[in-house]
């Protein structure tokens, strides 16, 4: 027997698969990790297929080594993803591969964790008879009657009752009365999330009328949703139901989210509902939980499985179902080698594997309503919140207006008014600023001369410390102390302007003295469990107002906010890039959607320099449709996808002169092969060089070559070739080809 193996090497001259002879005695199958001799040295891989005959000449062939596991690592529903992912991404097979494991077990630094353990090998009665009998040892006399009670003990569990039990339990064993051996035990992480009970709803209307739909599918051959229901309708509730109903009908679930720290409501939720059939995929877990979490999954001790987006690629048992909760978020496109989108790797598998899809979220992401529009996807609509409770009313604050009536702080006079009426009626706040830091850039007075980092080609943000003051760069960490005098002119005129999270909590301070304030940005979490401690904070009602970047805007579900305010609606507005007023519709609309959810009605402010954009507008009404329909059509008309594709080829090197020659060459072959194919030149609207808005990061310069194809089967073929092209940098450089990348900074 012979099996074709992809060694786990990533190189563009290495071709998987290789051909190995399996040595007699030896069994194997598809999914299995083996390790095998290549070149000089032993490597790892993945059996792709077995097969009788070999073509290849006999003597020349090797012979695997050993099995890595006795089962297949990679079931074959994802086997054939990997090989489905790598042809889409034109990567070799083990690159994929690497995303179906966990990144631990490759190279063997995770291992089976074994305890000792004691059982009885004789009856329980023969046991209390001998321990009767046993004058010599209490020791021993105490372990039998031990035994005799629990017939199978862990060594360690034994020695808080028994000290130092070793000689006792060798003399047992050699009497025949006792087993020693080595069991595997499982690493459980210590989540510490209390179970809340199970509330016991009655499903509203709307939540009764999606699952009709929903339901019927996951037993049959699955089906694809668009759940769109407003913020507080009770979206959570309904992929819950379906979640229940898929394990009773023995089937496994996946439920992503966009980030687990975010989201310890919901992972407390499934934890009190499915107990241990659940397994939470924590970027906080120790190698060993997640290997043993994983594991569990593998053998089908845990049919549900909930994480971020890397848990699509769970080994679960008979998928029934794959929720993508808050599927606008784009935490779910993975930027990293190979890139992927959950989204759509969750579409794939449930194609695959027959299972039903639920896309869930108040505001979708532009492509994916425009798929449901299509009939791609099922849209199931819930408009209403949960018990009829109303949508917040908001108000616009018009900045400008504040300015010229001479208030030059960050909150408006009317959110200042709200806030103290908030405080009065002992209520919630929560304070959207969607940049931290204290001021976001220092500058001179005189000259116009702004403090950059030395790496980066980026202002610096005044960051309020300990002691003191210091710039940061948020894109490299780079820190100094502010100038006290103008690097170029001298002039001692340095001012510091725009705000951050720091600022508005100090303002907030200054307006309600003594109120209690939580921040919570990159800077308050980055601790060990950062996240849930200030969430559980605010929900236990430690402090009565919330001020955070826009991960205060992601799901969370507190009944006693009852007003939201949005500082500066304008900042992601502003960002040079096609997705911006998709971006700020979605911000805006979900933190609006965090007043109010409990029984008293919420208020929402929203200050901007822009009141009469259209989006704004849009997410002050909550109006997901008509948001869509404009921004829908502004993308038909200036060609931005879904309706066309952007690529760029980003170039980066130390040296100015390195970044550009090497963008010169690569331009002139992506020329060449446009001048070779006719028919993908069509498809090309748009290809030119330019420095991209960030022209140095992280001491590098970077040039980009910007591209913009219909979607087509040609372009399709176009980015084949300039994936291949652009496998390999002139050294000294860097290169990397995006298509349709999170950011174009
Ligand atoms: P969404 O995710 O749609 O914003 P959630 O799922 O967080 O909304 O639900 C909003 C609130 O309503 C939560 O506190 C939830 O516990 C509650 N809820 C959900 N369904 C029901 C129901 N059928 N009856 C009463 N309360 C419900
Ligand atoms: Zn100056
Ligand atoms: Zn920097």
């Amino acid at each position: 027997m012979y099996c074709q193996v992809i060694v786990d090497i990533v190189h563009e001259n290495v071709a998987s698969p290789f051909t190995y002879r399996i040595p007699d005695g030896m069994t194997l199958e598809p999914g299995q990790r083996v390790a095998v001799p290549f070149g000089p040295r032993e490597k790892e891989g993945i059996v792709l297929s077995l097969t009788e005959d070999c073509d290849l000449d006999p003597e020349r062939i090797r012979e695997v080594l050993r099995p890595l596991e006795d089962y297949a690592a990679i079931p074959p529903e994802l086997m054939a993803l990997a090989g489905e992912m790598a042809e889409k991404a034109h990567c070799p097979p083990a690159e994929t591969l690497r995303l179906m494991l966990p990144a631990q077990m490759r190279g063997g630094r995770v291992h089976v964790k074994t305890e000792r353990t004691v059982s009885l090998a004789v009856t329980p009665e023969e046991a209390l008879a001998a321990a009767g009998q046993e004058k010599r040892s209490r020791k021993r006399a105490e372990i039998l009657n031990i035994l005799a009670g629990q017939q199978t003990i862990s060594v360690k569990a034994l020695a808080e009752s028994v000290r130092d039990p070793g000689d006792a339990l060798k003399k047992l064993a050699a009497d025949g009365m006792i087993r020693i051996s080595e069991t595997e035990t499982l690493r459980t992480p210590d989540i510490s999330f209390e179970a809340p009970e199970d509330p016991g709803f009655i499903l509203t209307p709307g939540q009764e009328e999606a699952l009709e739909e929903i339901l019927p599918t996951l037993k049959g051959k699955g089906g694809r949703f668009l759940l769109h229901g407003v913020t507080g309708s009770g979206k959570t509730e309904v992929f819950m139901e379906a979640v229940r109903k898929t394990l009773e009908l023995g089937k496994s679930a996946i439920i992503l989210v966009p980030e687990i720290a975010l989201t310890p409501q919901m992972v407390a939720w499934f934890r009190g509902r499915f107990g241990p059939v659940a397994a939470v995929i924590h970027s906080r877990l120790s190698p060993g939980e997640r290997f043993d979490e994983w594991r569990r999954i593998r053998r089908g001790d845990a049919r549900v499985v909930i994480g971020a987006r890397s848990a699509v690629f769970s080994p679960v048992r008979h998928l029934g179902l794959i929720v993508v909760d808050e599927e606008h978020e784009s935490t779910y496109f993975s930027d990293h080698h190979p890139r992927y989108d959950a989204r759509e790797v969750a579409l794939s598998r449930c194609e695959r594997e027959k299972a039903t899809l639920i896309l869930a979220s108040a505001t979708p992401s532009v492509l994916s309503f425009a798929r449901a529009r299509r009939g791609d996807y099922m849209l199931l609509e819930m408009p209403k919140r949960v018990n009829d409770r109303p949508l917040p009313e908001v108000e616009l604050v018009d900045m400008r207006e504040e300015l010229e009536n001479g208030n030059r702080t960050v909150l408006s006079g009317a959110l200042r008014k709200a806030l103290k009426e908030c405080a009065a009626r002992r209520e919630q706040a929560m304070l959207l600023m969607n940049r931290r830091g204290y001021n976001s850039f220092v500058s001179c007075r005189s000259c116009g001369y702004v403090v950059k980092c030395p790496n980066c080609d980026i202002s610096m943000t005044y960051h309020l410390g300990a002691a003191d003051g210091l710039l940061r760069c948020h894109y490299c960490g780079q820190a100094m102390k502010p100038p006290e005098k103008c690097p170029e002119c001298g002039s001692r005129y340095i001012r510091y302007f725009g705000a951050g999270t720091q600022k508005v909590e100090e303002e907030v301070q200054k307006l309600l003295p003594g109120i209690r304030t939580l921040r919570m940005d990159y800077d308050t979490t980055s601790g060990k469990n950062g996240h849930g401690k200030i969430l559980e904070a605010f929900r236990s009602g430690r402090a009565s107002i919330l001020i955070g970047t826009q991960m205060i805007a992601k799901g969370l579900d507190f009944p006693r906010v009852t007003l939201v305010g949005v500082v500066a609606a304008d900042l992601t507005l502003n960002l040079p890039d096609y997705r911006s007023r998709e971006r700020t519709f979605q911000l805006l609309t979900q933190v609006a959607g965090r007043a109010g959810r409990g029984d008293e009605p919420g208020k929402v402010i929203i200050q901007t320099y822009k009141p009469e954009d259209p989006v704004i507008g849009f997410a002050a009404r909550q109006d997901y449709r008509s948001f869509f329909e404009d921004e829908f059509k502004r993308r038909r008309n200036g060609l931005y996808p879904p309706f066309t594709l952007l690529a760029r080829i980003l170039v980066e090197s130390p040296k100015e002169e390195a970044a550009i020659r090497e963008m010169e060459r690569l331009e002139k072959q992506a020329g060449a092969l446009l001048e070779a194919h006719p028919e993908w030149r069509k498809k090309v609207l748009l290809m030119m060089n330019d420095t991209p808005s960030v022209k140095v990061l992280r001491g590098k310069t970077r040039r980009h070559i910007l591209m913009k194809l219909l979607v087509s089967r040609e372009a399709d073929e176009l980015i084949a070739a300039l994936t291949e092209m652009t496998r390999e940098a002139q050294t000294g450089t860097e290169v990397w080809f995006e298509v349709n990348p999170t950011s174009m900074l």
